[in-house]
């Protein structure tokens, strides 16, 4: 559901929401999902992630959601550490940074249709994820995060 949050905005997660930032151990780049038109600023590029539930943390969210959203499976990933990108006291957004090896392949199709929230995800090397049409929220804490990829 939308909260409506203190910022004015409408925000999606009456518990905020959390998402995956998959990266490599060589920090080559982040897993990207491009998101359908059929959710809220669809069409752009985000992590997979979604709403918090309730009785939830970030981490078991951001897990969940990129398991349903591109078939990722926990006990593939390492999580290393999480990022509040967006607080606004009523609702938070969390990234969960997360690594895998990236496969050989340029691109990494999602597990059939596992959703019908995103339309394909795809490995995006680190200088080139401010050239895509990144979903607002990612785009404000971008330079932030990236500087967090790179500084740990
Ligand atoms: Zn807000």
């Amino acid at each position: 559901m939308f909260v409506l949050c203190s910022c004015g905005q409408r925000h999606w997660g009456r518990y905020g929401a959390a998402g995956l930032l998959l990266t490599d151990p060589l920090r080559t780049g982040v897993l990207l999902q491009k998101r359908s038109v059929h959710v809220h600023t669809g069409g752009t590029w985000s992590v997979p992630g979604g709403a918090i539930e309730r009785g939830e943390g970030p981490v078991d969210a951001a897990l969940r959601e990129a398991h349903e959203e591109a078939g990722l499976r926990a006990q593939d990933l390492a999580v290393s550490r999480t990022v509040v990108g967006t607080d606004h006291g009523t609702w938070s957004y969390t990234y969960v940074i997360a690594e895998a090896p990236r496969p050989e392949r340029a691109e990494l199709r999602s597990a059939g249709a596992t959703s019908w929230e995103a339309d394909r995800t795809t490995w995006v090397d680190l200088d080139l994820v401010d050239s895509y049409r990144l979903h607002p929220g990612l785009r404000e804490v971008w330079p932030r995060l990236r500087e967090e990829l790179l500084g740990g």
